[in-house]
């Protein structure tokens, strides 16, 4: 099931330029009614639940209903962000109430940087990031008649 915006707990990011939601959604799908101040799923068929949106929302105004292999079928699941761990809610459908809690990375937003070696490098180099420039030769074109 596509994310879906509970619209009574959703206050619009209190009229931010851009919501949570909006920023977060690595498929732009989510959209704020100007008049209302409510966001939407302006193209549900195109959402891959990936629960972005859900973990973002500062007051768990959304739901997606988990896959089957992470919460049993008719059960909810809500996380709730903290600064250094996720704190995921599960509701069964018997009424039992479970919650998990994880680690989260603590990296500065923007301030991750996987390849802080290849500053400085030569983009346009027929070299691998790789591979080393000194002493290595690039294979010779096969000479064809
Ligand atoms: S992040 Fe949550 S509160 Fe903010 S606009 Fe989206 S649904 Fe509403
Ligand atoms: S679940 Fe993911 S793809 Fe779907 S609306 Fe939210 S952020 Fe976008």
């Amino acid at each position: 099931m596509p994310s879906f915006v509970i619209s009574e707990k959703c206050d619009g990011c209190k009229g931010g330029e851009k919501t949570a939601c909006m920023y977060i959604c690595p498929n732009d799908l989510m959209v704020l009614e100007p008049n209302e101040m409510k966001a939407y799923n302006q193209e549900p068929d195109q959402c891959w639940e990936c629960f972005s949106c859900v973990k973002i929302c500062p007051t768990q105004a959304i739901e997606v209903r988990g896959y089957a292999d992470f919460v049993p079928l008719g059960s909810s699941i809500m996380p709730m962000m903290g600064t250094e761990d996720i704190m995921w809610t599960c509701k069964f459908r018997n009424g039992l109430v479970k919650r998990f809690k994880f680690p989260i990375r603590t990296t500065p937003e923007g301030g991750a940087n996987a390849y802080p070696d290849l500053k400085g490098q030569d983009l346009d180099s027929a070299l691998l990031s790789t591979e080393e420039a000194d002493g290595y030769e690039l294979p010779k074109p096969i000479e064809t008649v």
